[in-house]
């Protein structure tokens, strides 16, 4: 695509995974403790347009198969540009980053992790530099109203920390400026298909109430980003007809969702992780799993290193709950969403959480009843499920009082209310982490699989 860059650069790229023994280095990711991007709108003499910097050791100064901290801050001026656009531009990054062949971005703001093959590297991928080229003429081509763009990239430690810190406080001043209004009070939600790349079903609805998956894009975010990029990934819903305001289901939605998903997902539950969840892509901030012993929610974030309260680790229950399907108790969510009075209502709510993780607890502190959130075990109050059941009892968890109405089953069921045909068909063909569609559908009904690897192949015509 650019002749004066070393390596391929375009969609194609999109979806690329870098296994670690074919990555050169690891910059954030969950093995490193501070990482972050961020993108700031500034005054046009503010922006050197065209400049990269380096802080820290360049790429061929890292070491090769280690993880580094790692930092990219942008800055952008342009006569249109507001502080509104900031998150949409900065969600921007996953997009572009991602074109470029050999390099592999997932997550967002606090949490990306970015791999760099050994044979991107090898072809002369050796400079942030040429990312940053990559970069800038990209977000120019992409969204004319960027008229002076320049990236920063940092390595150094202590710099990276430093710089996280003042991110923190540009996303929660973000986020507090999205909380206070209603799904009830707006005509319009906005949907966001930017990472159909990895999940090809999967469309986010973002509600007022109800925050991206990957916590990045507000409600206010997207009506900016719909105004200047209209043909861009993110779009106006017109909410339509309220036939469930306790579950969120909507007419508008539901056409939406099935256009964009390509009829996969035809209706969408905003508030419940039952019948019809809300999809979850990859780069959700966490995930809400049900713990069927005691008919409760756990809830856990991408940074918890241990394992939860059903033995499993954030990874192997983000692995369940991703890939544009809509999983019954396998729920993909931001932490913003875990602050908003409709989180899971159709569920319960927070009288239905019954473990989280201690930083979670805190994250969410003042945003959720006192009354309740000690009452939700954390890992320093029980280490399996046995220990749950005694712990809640001891505390008076609401979920007690449930369990004397209906005692809890053993297994998760799909809600009677999940048409099967629904279900199935939002089931994926996930090769090697994956998904592909090709013109095939598969149903299963029934079925319980689970597979390292699944190929498919076309013999002959
Ligand atoms: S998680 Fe949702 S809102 Fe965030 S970038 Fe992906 S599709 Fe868009």
């Amino acid at each position: 695509m650019f002749e004066d860059i070393p390596v391929d650069v375009g969609v194609i790229y999109e979806g690329e995974r870098i296994r670690r023994k074919e990555m050169y280095v690891e910059l954030g990711g969950p093995k490193v403790d501070y990482k972050f991007e961020l993108v700031r709108v500034r005054k046009p003499e503010e922006v050197e347009d065209g400049k990269v910097v380096v802080i820290g050791p360049d790429l061929d100064q890292l070491e090769e198969g280690k993880s580094y901290r790692f930092g990219i801050f942008i800055e952008v001026a342009g006569k249109q540009l507001e502080e509104d656009l900031e998150g949409i531009i900065e969600r921007r990054i996953h997009e572009y980053v991602n074109y470029i062949e050999g390099v592999m971005h997932l997550n967002q703001r606090y949490d990306i992790w970015i791999r760099i093959s050994k044979k991107s590297f090898r072809k002369g991928l050796k400079s942030f530099k040429i990312i940053g080229k990559v970069l800038q003429r990209l977000f120019k081509s992409e969204l004319p109203i960027i008229e002076k763009i320049q990236v920063t990239f940092i390595t150094d430690p202590d710099k990276v920390k430093e710089m996280w810190e003042e991110a923190m406080k540009v996303y929660e001043a973000r986020d507090a400026r999205a909380r206070g209004l209603k799904d009830e009070e707006v005509d319009v939600f906005y949907g966001c298909v930017l990472c159909q790349s990895f999940a090809p079903t999967h469309v986010c609805v973002i509600t007022p109430q109800r925050y991206s998956n990957c916590g990045a894009i507000s409600w206010f975010d997207c009506r900016a980003a719909a105004r200047v990029d209209p043909k861009g990934p993110i779009f106006p819903i017109e909410k339509g007809e309220c036939i469930d305001p306790i579950k969120g289901e909507y007419t508008g939605v539901n056409k939406a969702v099935a256009e964009r998903s390509l009829g996969a997902i035809k209706r969408v539950w905003l508030y419940s992780a039952f019948g019809y969840p809300h999809t979850s892509c990859g780069c959700f901030e966490g995930v809400a799993f049900y713990i069927p012993e005691v008919d409760g929610f756990g809830l856990v974030h991408r940074g918890f290193k241990g394992v939860t309260v059903n033995g499993l680790p954030f990874s192997t229950l983000a692995d369940s709950t991703s890939g544009g399907r809509q999983i019954d108790g396998f729920h993909g969510i931001s932490i913003e969403y875990m602050r908003s009075p409709k989180f899971l209502q159709a569920d319960g709510g927070w009288e239905r959480v019954v473990w989280m993780p201690a930083e979670l607890k805190e994250k969410v502190r003042g945003f959720v009843p006192d009354e309740i959130l000690d009452k939700i075990a954390t890992e320093k109050d029980v280490g399996n499920v046995e220990e749950l059941k005694e712990f809640l009892k001891k505390v008076g968890h609401p979920i007690v009082k449930r369990w004397e109405e209906a005692p809890p089953k053993e297994e998760v069921e799909v809600a009677p209310e999940a048409a099967p045909e629904a279900v199935a068909e939002a089931v994926p063909v996930i090769a090697e982490g994956q998904i592909a569609i090709g013109g095939f559908r598969i149903k299963m009904r029934n079925v319980k699989i689970k597979a390292k690897k699944l190929i498919i192949k076309r013999r002959g015509k």
